[in-house]
């Protein structure tokens, strides 16, 4: 199996790549050339004949589960199993470093990474950094981070071929000369997008996952949640250290879902990559897990979080609760399919005049939730068989969106299909550099639960795989470069010299983490009630939904701040009676992401992107 030290030579910055500082300096500025693309290098044009996806990724086993041992150390503990935390653990392991790979689902494979349709960027015919650049920035209305963006644009698709083509080998579709078959996305300026089939986001999270699992430098543990960050000033039994002026991540609390113990684990490095947030709204395409986590835990710790107000709702996802709002991907409307009313009027025009069904997503679910107003509507249609200019057949192209509607009676190569707006991503979380570095010193934060202000105010379709996997990509390299900087040795006797290297600046200093208590359960009462659960859930997806939704306005905000507040009181005394578990966690952590959305958006009277302010 070849190994991955290369690309640490070949494409990882050698010292030249500017990173932001995380004190509050000004950036440095960006050193590295963008690559120019060439004709050579592109991919041919698809022919009519595509291959939906090259070969089937092969099931695997998933039991991997690991016991957590109490006080265990390890050099790096990476949160989460999606894209973003995959590459992290399997680039660092790569290199030699050990790794803890956690998450609280009991399938790693559970993630929101899974569910991804429509696909990732790369390059395509006459493409180039400025273009894609141009494309970001648009869709990010002003106020992206524009090194963030030219970082990903000049990285990432590198990072693609690097990792995903040539390394994992991921069965993207190919047309029948066995080139990737692009396709194109909403606010693209040109077809630049790589996919498998309609699963684009299983054949990554799927073959990622195999390879990490060959690791032995990966111990995966499922069905453990993550549930506090252990740092010097928040934990620490030494009163000394509380009164150092900085303050570090020094690993996490970890619950075993099933046994409810909480194991206090040290890692020299924690890399959040916990996912989104969208399980705070009523309607969401995202998995159960993703309900903010990682961004409250680090808020809690000091950490910045930045953009909070910017939730992107996916404007087409099925109107039926049975399918649980399944995504229609853009790549629908990418492929010709339009959006009309129950009327049978065909309504981009009105609102979008010159992108129409193209638009950027934030104004394609406003045109919707206005249409749905106006009628009196629960949801309108998107009509694909009317318009569809793909390639292939419609059948071969969207598979799995064809199954799902058809489960609900909807054929897609005839009927119109039923969607409403769901929300989709958040553009928002915790502040990083190109690194991944947070706020907080040993805290990092890569994928979803970051922010390094690339989607600005909204995010273009398709860069969030691939913001996941740059990011995951240049935290192991950074991270690995910190650890190395404890005992520096030349390559190859990394692996050997990392696994036994003194503490040093790059480690933890054990006098540190020997300050730190294990987790002291504040109560013990057996409170798990699911319908008291239940009820709270509903209270914080309802006012999200209605207050701090796609179209918000001062009085709306003010209620849901002081609705959330108010739960937020009452789930504090609770959460300090009731015995730990991961409901119980889930919860409190719901509230208060919710609180950190709906505080940001009452703070921003600008309607802009994702955000926006009707009053
Ligand atoms: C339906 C759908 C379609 C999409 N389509 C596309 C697309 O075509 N292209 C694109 O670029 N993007 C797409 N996106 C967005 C993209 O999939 C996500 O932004 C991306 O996959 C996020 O990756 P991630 O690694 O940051 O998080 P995730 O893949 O969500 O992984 C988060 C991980 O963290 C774990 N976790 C969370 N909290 C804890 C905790 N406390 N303790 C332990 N573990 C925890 C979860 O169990 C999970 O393993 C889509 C999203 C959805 C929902």
């Amino acid at each position: 199996m070849s190994r991955i030290l290369r690309p640490f030579g070949v494409f990882a910055p050698q010292g030249d790549v500017a990173r932001f500082s995380v004190s509050g300096t000004s950036p440095a500025p960006f050193l590295r050339s963008g690559r120019q693309w060439s004709g050579s290098n592109l991919p041919h044009e698809p022919t009519r004949h595509v291959i939906p996806v090259r070969s089937k990724v092969s099931p695997l086993p998933y039991a991997r589960v690991t016991r957590l041992k109490n006080r265990e150390h390890f050099p790096v503990l990476v949160i989460g199993t999606g894209i973003a935390g995959l590459t992290t653990a399997f680039v660092l392991a790569s290199a030699g470093v050990r790794v803890l790979l956690v998450t609280k689902a009991a399938d790693p494979r559970d993630c929101n990474t899974f569910w991804a349709q429509g696909g990732i960027i790369y390059e395509g015919e006459g493409d180039s950094p400025d273009s894609l650049i141009a494309d970001i920035l648009r869709a990010g209305a002003g106020i992206s981070n524009e090194e963030a963006v030219r970082f990903l644009a000049s990285e990432g698709p590198r990072v693609v071929k690097e990792l995903l083509l040539d390394e994992i080998d991921v069965p993207f579709s190919t047309t029948e000369e066995g080139e990737l078959d692009l396709t194109q996305e909403g606010a693209h300026s040109l077809p630049r997008i790589i996919h498998a089939g309609d699963a684009t986001g299983r054949a990554i999270e799927v073959s990622l996952l195999n390879r990490v699992k060959e690791e032995p430098n990966v111990t995966l543990a499922t069905e453990v949640t993550a549930i506090d960050l252990l740092t010097t000033h928040h934990h620490p039994g030494d009163i000394q250290i509380r009164y150092r002026l900085a303050n570090e991540c020094v690993g996490a609390y970890i619950l075993d879902n099933q046994t409810k113990e909480v194991y206090t684990i040290f890692a020299d490095y924690t890399v959040l990559a916990t996912g989104g947030i969208g399980q705070i709204y009523l309607h969401s395409t995202n998995t159960r897990h993703a309900i903010g986590d990682g961004i409250v835990m680090a808020h809690r710790a000091g950490a910045r979080i930045m953009n909070a107000e910017y939730v992107q709702f996916h404007p087409t996802a099925l109107a039926d609760k049975k399918a649980n709002h399944f995504l229609i991907s853009e790549a629908l409307r990418g492929e010709g399919a339009r959006l009309r009313n129950q009327k049978g009027e065909y309504f981009m025009e009105k609102y979008a005049p010159e992108l129409k069904d193209l638009a950027p997503r934030d104004v394609v679910a406003r045109a919707i939730v206005e249409e749905m107003t106006t009628n009196k509507d629960e949801f309108v249609y998107l009509d694909l068989a009317n318009f569809y200019n793909g390639h292939e057949p419609i059948a071969d192209r969207f598979p799995n969106i064809r199954k799902a509607c058809a489960e609900i009676g909807v054929d897609i190569e005839r009927d119109p299909i039923p969607v409403v707006p769901a929300a989709h991503y958040f553009c928002g979380g915790v502040l990083v550099n190109t690194a991944g570095e947070t706020t907080l010193s040993r805290l990092f934060s890569v994928g979803e639960t970051s922010c390094s202000g690339l989607h600005g105010a909204n995010r273009l379709a398709s860069t969030s795989l691939l913001e996941g996997l740059t990011w995951g990509y240049y935290a192991a390299h950074s991270i690995r470069e910190k650890l190395q900087s404890a005992a520096p040795v030349a390559e190859p006797g990394i692996r050997r010299a990392l696994s036994s290297r003194p503490a040093g600046i790059g480690a933890v200093a054990p006098s540190t983490v020997a300050t730190i208590p294990d987790w002291q359960p504040s109560g013990s009462a057996n409170l798990e009630d699911p319908a008291l659960i239940l009820q709270d859930w509903t209270a914080i997806q309802n006012t999200m939904w209605n207050y701090v939704g796609i179209v918000r306005t001062y009085e709306r905000l003010k209620r849901a701040a002081a609705d959330m507040s108010q739960l937020g009181y009452r789930l504090e005394k609770f959460y300090h009676e009731a015995s730990i578990s991961k409901s119980i966690v889930e919860l409190f952590h719901g509230q208060r992401m919710a609180a950190i959305v709906a505080s940001a958006a009452i703070r921003n009277p600008t309607s802009r992107g994702a955000h926006f302010r009707k009053d």
